[in-house]
Order: C-alpha cells, then sequence, then structure tokens
C-alpha cells in the first residue's frame, strides 16, 4: 500500500561510451566477445517458472560468419502459446495489484543492470547475433534500451499525475487501469532495443505479456531475459516463446483476452494482423489495441544551397550504418544537378573507403545483413536494378555470402524516379540517388511526397531557410520524424519521439508518453460529497 506520491529519479539519457583504441569499455568489451565465441549458448523459453525446451532445437550463428555455432534456441509450437497466454493470464492479478512504485523499480533497476553488469555482454551479443558493430551495438543495446527504461518510468510516473478538475463537493478521480486480459509483443531483428521496450512498456503500465521476437533476435532477446529477471520481474509477467509468427497470431487473435498487440516489423505482416484481429473483433471481450510501427523508404531532399560534404556524409551514414537496416535509413536521395558532382565525389571516397567484414574486427564499418533470406532479396534488388537501362550502379554492387552475408554497400543512379528501387522497401546496403535539376525544387518536393506509400523518416539538406521551410510543409505528411540538416536516422528517446504515419505504421511513438497511454485503460471516478436526497430540480418550483 502506497503511502507516499513518489518522484522518479530525473531520466538522463545513457551517455555512449566512445570505445576508443586504449579504452577500458574496449577491453570488457573484447572479453566479452571472446568469452561468447568460447560457448555455446543453450536458450529456452521462458513461460512463468518454467524454462521449457522442445524437440526442435535450432541453431543460431553470427550472420557474418554462418558456420560458427552461437548456441541454439528451441521452437515451440501452438501449445507452447497457449501455455505462454496462461501463464500470462494466470500473473496478471497479482502484477496489475502491484504498486506502481514496486514496478518502476524493477525496470529502472533493469536499467542500471544493463548500464553496468550486462553492457558488455549485451552489446557482445547484438555484435556477434546481429551482426552490429561496436558503435551500433551501443548506441542500440546499451543506450538506447536502457532510455527506454528509464524515460518509460518517468512517463508513467507523469501519466498517472495526470488528474481531472474537481466542481465544489465533489472529487473526480482518473485511475489508470492496466488493460483487461494480456497482452502480445511482436518485435523485429534489427533492434533489441525495441526487442526489449516493446514488452516493457506494456508490462510497465501494468499488463502482462506474450513476447515473440524475431528468430535473429533471440541470442540478444535472451540477455534481456536474465537482466529482467535479475531485476525482480515476477514470473508470468514477460513470457518469451520462440514460435512461428503465423501460428502465435493465429492462436492469440482468436483468444478472447487478447487485449493489445505491439508490433513493429513490416507492413505486410501488420496489415494481415489487423485484418485478422478485425475479423476476430466480435470475440473479444474488449477492442484490442493495435500499435504496429512498420516499413519506410525514407528520404534525403536536397536543396541547390546545400553543402555538397554535408549531403555526401548523411548519405554515407544514413544510408549505410547497419547495412541500411535500419526501418530510418535514407534509401532514396534526391540530389540538385549544380552539386551532384561534387556530392558524388565524395559519397564515392566514402564509400571507397568503408572497410567490410565481421564486427569483431573494431576497424570494419560494414558487416553482414541478418541472414540468408534477406541477402538473397537484397541481391535480387540490386540485379534487377542492373537490368534497368535507365540505371547505373556507381558503387558497389557486388555480393558474396561464403562466409557470412555480405553485400557492398551499392548506390544506384536512377534517372527513374519511380524506378523499383526509389519506391520499395530494402533494407539493406543499397541506395538510389535521383538527380533533378537545379530549378525544379518545388516540384521535386511534390515527387518525394508521392513516391511511397510510406512515411517514416525524411530529412532536408539546405542553407536556404525559405527553402528549409517550403519542405518542412510540402512534406508534412511524409515522415513521422522529419531532419532538418541531419541524416534520417539515429533517433534519441526523450529527444526525438520515433515512429510514422501512412503505411509506416500508427506513429505511437515508442519511448514517449503517447505510447504508454496506448496501454492503459482509464477509468473515471467521480465521487460526491453531500448525495441529493430529492430528485426535484429547482426549475419545477411554480412561479
Ligand atoms: P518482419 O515483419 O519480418 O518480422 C517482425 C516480427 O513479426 C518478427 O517477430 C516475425 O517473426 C514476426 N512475423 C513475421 N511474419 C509473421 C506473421 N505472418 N504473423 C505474425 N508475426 C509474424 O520484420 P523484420 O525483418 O524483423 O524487421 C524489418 C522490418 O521492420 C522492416 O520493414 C522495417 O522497416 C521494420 N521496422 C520498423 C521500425 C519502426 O519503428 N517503424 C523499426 C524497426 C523495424
Amino acid at each position: 500500500m502506497s503511502t507516499g506520491f513518489f518522484s522518479i529519479p530525473y531520466p538522463k539519457n545513457e551517455p555512449v561510451l566512445s570505445y576508443a583504441s586504449g579504452s577500458k569499455e574496449r577491453a570488457l568489451l573484447k572479453k566479452a566477445l571472446e568469452d561468447a565465441r568460447s560457448k555455446v549458448a543453450d536458450i529456452p523459453m521462458y513461460i512463468g517458472e518454467q524454462e521449457v525446451r522442445t524437440e526442435n532445437k535450432k541453431t543460431l550463428t553470427p550472420p557474418h560468419d554462418h558456420q560458427h555455432i552461437l548456441g541454439y534456441f528451441y521452437e515451440g509450437n501452438v501449445s507452447h502459446v497457449e501455455q505462454a497466454v496462461n501463464s500470462a493470464l494466470g500473473a496478471k492479478e497479482l502484477w496489475a495489484n502491484l504498486s506502481w512504485e514496486n514496478r518502476a523499480s524493477i525496470f529502472l533497476k533493469a536499467a542500471d543492470l544493463l548500464a553496468g553488469p550486462y553492457r558488455y555482454v549485451m552489446n557482445a551479443a547484438t555484435m556477434l547475433g546481429q551482426s552490429k558493430n561496436v558503435y551500433q551495438a551501443e548506441i542500440d543495446a546499451a543506450c538506447e534500451l536502457i532510455d527506454f527504461l528509464r524515460f518509460n518510468v518517468h512517463f508513467m510516473s507523469e501519466i498517472y499525475r495526470e488528474q481531472p478538475e474537481s466542481a465544489p463537493g465533489i472529487w473526480n478521480r482518473l485511475e489508470y487501469r492496466p488493460l483487461e486480459g494480456f497482452t502480445f509483443a511482436v518485435t523485429p531483428f534489427n533492434f533489441t532495443a525495441i526487442g526489449g521496450n516493446l514488452p516493457a512498456s506494456m508490462a510497465m503500465m501494468g499488463n502482462t505479456v506474450v513476447w515473440k521476437p524475431s528468430y535473429s533476435q533471440i541470442y540478444s532477446a535472451n540477455v534481456f531475459m536474465q537482466i529482467l529477471k535479475e531485476a525482480g520481474l515476477p514470473d508470468g509477467v514477460i513470457n518469451l516463446i520462440y514460435v512461428d509468427g503465423l501460428i502465435a497470431g493465429n492462436y492469440i487473435f482468436d483468444h478472447k483476452e487478447f487485449a493489445g498487440i505491439h508490433f513493429t516489423g513490416s507492413t505486410s505482416v501488420f496489415q494481415n494482423m489487423w485484418k485478422t484481429i478485425g475479423q476476430n473483433i466480435h470475440k473479444y471481450r474488449s477492442y484490442p489495441r493495435i500499435v504496429g510501427e512498420t516499413g519506410g523508404k525514407d528520404f534525403i531532399m536536397v536543396h541547390k544551397s546545400a553543402n555538397a560534404k554535408e549531403v555526401s556524409t548523411a548519405i554515407s551514414r544514413g544510408a549505410f550504418e547497419y547495412q541500411g537496416q535500419k526501418c530510418s535509413a535514407a534509401s532514396r536521395c534526391y540530389i540538385p544537378s549544380n552539386i551532384w558532382e561534387e556530392v558524388k565525389n565524395f559519397l564515392m571516397n566514402d564509400v571507397k573507403s568503408f572497410n567490410i567484414g565481421p564486427t569483431e574486427d573494431f576497424s570494419n564499418f560494414i558487416n553482414a545483413v541478418i541472414d540468408e533470406k534477406a541477402f538473397d532479396r537484397i541481391a535480387g534488388y540490386i540485379e534487377k536494378a542492373r537490368q534497368n537501362p535507365l540505371n547505373e550502379i556507381i558503387a558497389g554492387g557486388t555480393y558474396d555470402k561464403t562466409k557470412g552475408y555480405f553485400i557492398e554497400p551499392t548506390v544506384i543512379v536512377s534517372k527513374d524516379p519511380s524506378s523499383v528501387t526509389m519506391c520499395e522497401e530494402i533494407f539493406g546496403p543499397v541506395v538510389t540517388i535521383y538527380v533533378y535539376h537545379a530549378e525544379n525544387f518545388e516540384q521535386t518536393l511534390e515527387l518525394v511526397d508521392n513516391t511511397s506509400p510510406y512515411a517514416l523518416t525524411g530529412s532536408i539538406i539546405s542553407r536556404d531557410r525559405y527553402a528549409i521551410e517550403l519542405a518542412t510543409q510540402k512534406l508534412r505528411n511524409s515522415a513521422g520524424n522529419f531532419y532538418i540538416n541531419d541524416k534520417c536516422t539515429g533517433a534519441v528517446v526523450g529527444q526525438q519521439p520515433f515512429g510514422g504515419a501512412r503505411g509506416s505504421g500508427t506513429n505511437d511513438k515508442a519511448g514517449a508518453k503517447v505510447n504508454l497511454l496506448r496501454w492503459t485503460s482509464l477509468r473515471t471516478i467521480k465521487e460526491t460529497f453531500v448525495t441529493p436526497t430529492d430528485y426535484r430540480y429547482p426549475f419545477l418550483d411554480k412561479d
């Protein structure tokens, strides 16, 4: 029972460590990498208090070294989905009734464990399991996940503090209840932080969760589960299962107690989930909350006043960091003819200078793409682009999966602004550039707005303030995260709430107060102090 209005320690973004040569953190991370490589992990599902292993044992390998076995996980079937749902429902009452400061403590402790003793284990897991270089792992698996945990606890307390006015003689209260039933988190491969945040943010608000991560992120998801357990998360609050998405979805979306989905992944998967939920809408106790952040075709729009070096750097980082496998990665660029030659030279020099290889060698800027399916899909896009006479591949265009799934960062220049690689999400290290006549800025803004069904991220690069203002207005609905004079990636929790609209999702901004509001169902309580005892109002009196 709470006997105080408690304040949360004010969150600050977790500082990003440099891992510079000779630094302490570099030595500790190298050691964590060696440890992880020298072991074979055995990763169960976590359902309630059980660690569940099945006959269906699957290997986990680094995308950049697919013959090395990092460990095994155990794939489940529909019976495990059922067990996980029952476990979440069983844990619900105690968890939902636990005072919020106790819930807060668990997640704040998890943040501190990740910032301290687990930092290098988690970064090593993300570097090996998802092929992220040191910096990409540090900003995702350590800093962003720590920020999600700390900022969300802060936002939760702000939400609880928001209370209505009360007229004389009454007291109005808002109670922020967890959703009735259980919730479902389905997470993508590309961010360890998203994997952790989607189930944690729902649990933080008093919900219990079935969490189904991408198979390619299980290695680091397991580390997060260990952290949550050490932080004191009770059994059954988050149940981590490795089951085919369709099988899990078919069971869960048919369940009366299904209360909400927190999804990040591709647009088509999300749209199919929404359809299934719609078809089953009459079966549920409540209208399920549907939150999904999905694909993108993110742009860099450049004005003729821009500095060419700033433009090329935004492309080199925005398009190629983490091999272009960020939902926010720049994949179409519109460059004015007056500065194209200069931008091209800088960009070619950058791309030529990238080292490509395994993450354990810290000098590699580019590592492998996530798996063979992704490798084949991206290579297919490159080959199709090569066949189009209106395209020219000016950098990269080669790939090799002998040891790992390596694709050379590829720059395509297209004379057709509607060519396939200008329009479709590729999710790999491929950027397409359309060079427009420098005087056609406004028409090109319209092209940017109309080219893709997505609206996730985009940038305008310009030194002309009128051009910046025009682009900001014309591209108002083209991106949920809009950048001025910067690359279109790298949103920071608490600073740039992240999410897109149109085909890119419900725009419920992960790591922001608006997102947490989706995981609570408000009850308004009105209490009257002197209760009326006569139904007659004064207007009924005779004159
Ligand atoms: P994905 O859609 O293939 O998988 C996402 C999750 O859905 C995984 O857990 C997967 O197992 C599950 N899944 C797949 N098919 C399913 C089905 N039929 N039913 C139920 N679940 C199913 O996406 P991915 O390859 O892991 O991630 C890349 C995609 O995610 C890209 O489209 C990217 O743009 C998007 N993404 C978006 C954001 C954002 O914030 N907007 C962030 C990260 C990634």
